[in-house]
């Protein structure tokens, strides 16, 4: 199971709400199971995150939980009919005041919109699909808009405004709750929705440490503010991701695979991991194979050098959600078997003098890794600050991580490349290396002759800043 590097993401839902299918999925190669919040009840997610923890026992493998929290999701409310049809150069009212809507008013999520809109600026619904341009505003609750391209309108659909500043916070009142459920759960990682600066990073971290967890963060970038701000994020941010549905609705769709690129190279500059999400295998909702331009996708979204690739509707509701696993394994070690997703070159940078001889003890261990052509790198952290480190220069060695942190365990599964190990026993640098391979040994993952990397701390005692590798033989 343990056979690629690029890590799956897979969002659950009622395809996916069963012992048997969420095993046959992690058995088929999903690392990190997304629980989404803007479907389902505590309930629900209770009992998912729990089937998760069983099969991670049982199977002695550490899959990482995201919860996903919504942010400022805006969404017109409920529609009379089952839907209306918006016709081309008609008006229609959105009024901040609750109602059924119709052909003349539908109710928009987002007290302060006639405030925050001008006229001119575009209204798009149900995913782009329909647009609109704003004709007035009584700048108190009600904006009239003109449909530009019409269509049917049914409850509950998303709005996104994309030349407008909005004024809603990040974290909505129920980002809140489901935030407090999520660390009550122990859930590793927190992924927040729309967010548009690094403070709304920190205000989310702030919480978590309040709440004393250790629970790391996803900043989902799919707004345009954020990737004018996205050098800040990814100083504050644990991961990011390419959250590409909405993404394409706020800014041009032409322009998100550079955006995409960019984000990539950005994000594994700073050692942090970065996730594609949304349409990966979109036809796979219905489709036994992906179309051959959802192949082409994952496989670029690997040879990016994407941490892990994400599917959404594909395994929640899809009809095939082992199947589409076993379709992107396919295609990810395909991909992998080829020389250039490996070996990036970002030397570590002498300004950051508190990390500056762990990153280069780690960036050297890659480089040492690939001349020798070594089996692994094995690196023991508290933090997990080593693995991250690591991984981001995506050496063709394997990762393995020994941690006594077992917070960090199931959190290192979204990683490019890493598989951690719980490890308490610190004797001494010799012992704990040479115990360290006998464990790899009887367990498979390294063989007789092979050469592997330690890096670690010495005296060992220090934990914290890696500032010795060696290179040996199993024997
Ligand atoms: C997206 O927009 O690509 C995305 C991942 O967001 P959502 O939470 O709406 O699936």
């Amino acid at each position: 199971m343990f056979t690629k590097k690029t890590k799956i993401v897979a969002t659950l839902g009622p395809a996916t709400s069963t012992k048997e299918v969420i095993t046959q999925i992690i058995e088929a190669g999903v690392n990190v199971c997304r629980v989404n919040f803007s479907h389902g009840s505590y309930n629900d997610h209770e009992k998912t995150i729990n089937i998760i923890r069983e099969i991670s026992i049982e199977k002695k493998l550490n899959v990482a939980i995201l919860a996903d929290l919504q942010g400022p999701k805006i969404r017109v409310g409920e529609i009379e009919n089952n839907g209306i049809l918006l016709e081309n150069g008609k008006d229609i009212i959105f009024t901040s005041t609750k109602c059924i809507g119709n052909l003349t008013k539908v109710y928009i999520s987002y007290q302060n919109f006639p405030k925050d809109v001008s006229p001119g600026e575009t209204i798009l619904l149900d995913d782009g699909k329909l647009n609109l341009v704003i004709k007035s505003t009584n700048k108190k609750d009600e904006v009239v808009a003109t449909v530009v391209h019409g269509g049917k309108l049914s409850s509950n659909k998303g709005v996104n405004l994309p030349n407008t500043k909005i004024s809603l916070p990040c974290l909505t009142p129920k980002d809140i709750e489901d935030l407090n459920f999520a660390l009550k759960m122990d859930v590793p990682w927190i992924g927040l929705s729309f967010v548009r600066t690094a403070r709304d990073i920190i205000e989310l971290k702030h919480l978590i440490t309040e709440a004393k967890s250790d629970a790391r963060v996803v900043a989902k970038i799919e707004k345009p503010e954020a990737i004018k701000e996205i050098d800040d994020i990814l100083k504050v941010t644990d991961a990011i991701m390419v959250a590409r549905g909405d993404l394409g609705v706020e800014i041009p769709f032409q322009q998100v695979p550079l955006i995409q690129k960019m984000l990539v190279k950005k994000s594994m500059k700073a050692g942090k991991p970065v996730i594609i999400a949304t349409q990966m295998m979109e036809s796979m909702i219905e489709n036994i194979t992906p179309t051959r331009a959802e192949v082409t996708d994952v496989a670029n979204a690997v040879l990016d050098g994407a941490d892990a690739v994400m599917l959404s509707a594909e395994t929640s509701v899809g009809k095939h959600p082992v199947k589409v696993i076993e379709n992107m394994v396919k295609i990810i070690n395909d991909v992998e078997s080829h020389e250039s997703v490996y070996n990036y070159e970002f030397a570590p940078e002498e300004d950051n003098h508190d990390r500056y001889i762990t990153d280069s003890i780690c960036f050297n261990a890659c480089r040492l890794a690939q001349r020798v052509n070594a089996q692994a790198i094995v690196t023991m952290t508290f933090s997990g600050y080593t693995a991250f480190k690591i991984s981001s220069f995506r050496p063709k060695a394997w990762i393995f991580v020994f941690t006594g942190n077992k917070s960090i365990l199931n959190m290192l599964s979204l990683v490019w490349g890493v598989k951690a190990f719980y490890y308490d026993k610190y004797v001494s640098t010799d012992h704990t290396i040479a115990d360290i391979k006998y464990i790899l040994k009887k367990e498979g993952f390294v063989k007789t002759k092979d050469l592997i990397i330690n890096i670690a701390s010495v005296p060992i005692s220090e934990k914290g800043q890696a500032n010795m590798m060696k290179l040996s033989y199993i024997e």
